[in-house]
């Protein structure tokens, strides 16, 4: 089972941690900074490099299908592998500037649950955009919808997770906002992201520490997907990176 670092810190951006397996799905390691694709965040990229200078770019990061609760690290098609046998040790290096889009983006789709208060029945978190389906058939309006987020940006509200068992979820149900994802059960406890006095809920994915830090953000359009779903999807105001 894969040690998921990201998940107790989300600006670790580098460990070290040894290859147990390499197969069709990717390389797995013991330990890992790379956030997997899940929870509508999609999957994070990098490097693995071994103490003899071998570099592997890693293009995506999944949840293994076959290995239960271990993560997959996907190399480029074709990658020479040679270097990274099971055993080899290696520098992992998240590609900063994509989790840092991810984190910004992730927690930006809370604010905008805090602002639209009905059920979302889907999601996705990519660098470039994110995108959030509303289970809801009144109109939305981007400006104000853009507005709103900027407020809660200016305001600076901590972010922070914690865990909490699943009897407390239990006797919480409002807690999940979701429709179309479900907090992971049998594992005990549940991971819960806070946005002091604005939202709280069941989430696994990386965040800022702070609203403060999700900058410029606005949202770009608004679509009627279905009679009863709202699609908003959120840009960056900066132009992309490089
Ligand atoms: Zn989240």
């Amino acid at each position: 089972m894969t040690e998921e670092l990201f998940r107790e810190d989300a600006t670790l951006l580098t460990c070290e941690a040894t290859v147990v397996a390499v197969d069709e799905a990717g390389i797995v390691l013991d330990r890992s900074v790379f956030y997997p694709l899940g929870g509508g965040q999609a999957g994070d990229a990098g490097t693995l490099t071994t103490a003899g200078g071998a570099v592997l770019a890693i293009v995506d990061t999944r949840k293994h299908k076959e290995r239960a609760g271990d993560i997959a690290h996907v190399p480029a098609p074709g990658a020479d592998l040679s270097a990274f046998a099971p055993g080899t040790v290696v520098t992992m290096q998240v590609d900063a500037a994509r989790r840092r889009a991810h984190m910004r983006f992730h927690t930006a789709t809370h604010l905008l649950c805090a602002l639209v208060p009905h059920p979302v029945d889907g999601c996705s978190i990519t660098a470039g955009y994110a995108r959030l389906d509303f289970h809801m058939n009144e109109p939305l309006d981007k400006d104000a919808l853009t507005a709103g987020i900027a407020s809660l940006v200016a305001e600076a509200h901590a972010v922070r997770h914690r865990w909490i068992s699943e009897e407390e979820l239990d006797v919480n149900p409002g807690l999940v906002r979701s429709m179309s994802v479900q907090p992971p059960r049998g594992l005990g406890r549940i991971r819960v992201l806070e946005i002091e006095g604005v939202d709280l809920q069941p989430c696994g994915g990386t965040h800022v520490a702070n609203t403060a830090d999700v900058g410029e953000v606005v949202v770009t359009k608004i679509e009627k997907k279905s009679a009863m779903t709202r699609r908003v999807v959120l840009g960056f105001a900066e132009p992309a990176a490089g």
